[in-house]
């Protein structure tokens, strides 16, 4: 059956990487909205951009008027919701923003779903999804070194980031219980790949080395994170959204727990065997790490106990943390132009410029 999939932050990392397997590898239809915050950037979308089944629509999530509109015309039969605030550091320095995007943004967009789905028949309402798109950090710490976190880990979140995103994934589960609307809530472990904004670790890493500039890491860099590469990620979220089971909550992580400093290291030793030159005359890259002080509240360990995805859903990541690595950095050597755009704030200025209502089809 072909689906109609409203993607909310589909400009950004993980939407982006969706929208580009649901346009490659599925028939289903998609809108994009994304507001085109600093995260959002059309240029990770460009191989999409022409394909008649894509269509963006630049809107804020808050802007209630804007969705009803969105949902009316596009009439979806899934909603998959990755819009959101997503950067710890930015919480710290401005909460603000985490709590209107992703505490209200999500209660908006929760709100014109449930009067669309009112307004459907009993047949399109058998259809209907509201996938919730969420994070491990809505956890908090691990303690034992064994420990991993399950579908019914009671939440503990530490950042404003992650009190924002539980905040969300109550409203959502409270719009389930009081008001009947289908949902299926998924919580992910630590994303990397292509298209990855560089204020996040991996990319900030290999794009300072490149530079010959300082490789930062917190405190002493043994911060335990599950990483999972972004594309096994975006597959398992396209299978919760068409087969997850309603009301339920699926954990998505890689098996892939790694220490900061390890991951570092490892992408150092990638661009000491891929680069064909060192700057500012190190002898290897693994020379430009340097210890900062840690982040306030910055949780220790996060690992995910990923088997409801695997026994219910048949899902595994395609990637070990050896070839997602590998292939993100090579992504990075090749794709200089989208990383310079970045760094240079032109990714913005160009949208400014340009069209910004549409992307593709027409909405
Ligand atoms: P991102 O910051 O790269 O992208 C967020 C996107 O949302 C951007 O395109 C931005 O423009 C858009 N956006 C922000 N505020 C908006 C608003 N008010 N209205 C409309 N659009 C808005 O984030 P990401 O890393 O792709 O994460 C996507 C989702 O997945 C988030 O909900 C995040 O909490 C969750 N998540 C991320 C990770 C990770 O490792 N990156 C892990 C688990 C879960």
């Amino acid at each position: 059956m072909r689906y109609r999939i409203l993607v909310t932050g589909g400009a950004g990392f993980i939407g982006s990487a969706v929208i580009r397997y649901l346009t490659n590898e599925t028939d289903h239809e998609v809108l994009n909205i994304d507001k085109l915050t600093y995260a959002g950037n059309l240029e990770s979308l460009l191989e999409v951009s022409a394909n008649p089944r894509y269509t963006f629509i630049q809107a804020d999530i808050c802007d209630a008027e804007a969705m009803k509109q969105a949902f009316g015309e596009f009439k979806p039969t899934h909603v998959m919701h990755l819009a959101a605030e997503s950067h710890v550091d930015r919480s710290i320095d401005g909460p603000l923003e985490f709590v209107n995007t992703n505490v209200m943004g999500t209660t908006v967009l929760l709100e014109a779903a449930r009067a669309y789905y009112a307004s459907l028949s009993e047949d399109a309402q058998e259809v209907f999804r509201f996938h919730h798109i969420s994070t491990d950090e809505v956890y908090g710490d691990l303690e034992g070194p064994e420990d991993l976190f399950t579908e019914t880990t009671p939440y503990a979140p530490s950042s404003p980031y992650s009190a924002s995103k539980a905040a969300s994934d109550h409203m959502v589960r409270a719009w389930y219980r009081t008001f009947g609307l289908p949902v299926v809530i998924t919580n992910c472990s630590n994303n990397y790949g292509p298209y990855h904004f560089p204020e996040k670790l991996i990319p900030l890493v290999i794009l300072n080395a490149l530079e010959g500039k300082p490789l930062p890491i917190y405190g002493k860099g043994d911060q335990v994170r599950d990483w999972l590469y972004v594309e096994d990620h975006a597959r398992a979220l396209v299978k919760v959204a068409t087969e997850g089971v309603l009301g339920e909550t699926y954990n998505i992580g890689g098996h892939n727990e790694k220490q900061n400093i390890d991951v570092v290291k490892k992408i150092c030793s990638l661009l000491d065997e891929l680069v064909g030159y060192k700057p500012n005359s190190i002898e290897k890259f693994e020379d430009l790490i340097t210890f900062v002080t840690d982040r306030p509240g910055h949780d220790q360990r996060y690992a995910i106990d990923a088997t409801k995805m695997s026994n219910e859903l048949n899902w595994q990541p395609q990637e070990t943390f050896e070839s997602g690595i590998r292939k993100t950095v090579e992504w990075y050597l090749a794709n200089q132009g989208w990383c310079q755009n970045v760094q240079d704030g032109s990714y913005q200025r160009e949208r400014l410029g340009g069209s910004q209502d549409s992307q593709g089809g027409e909405a």
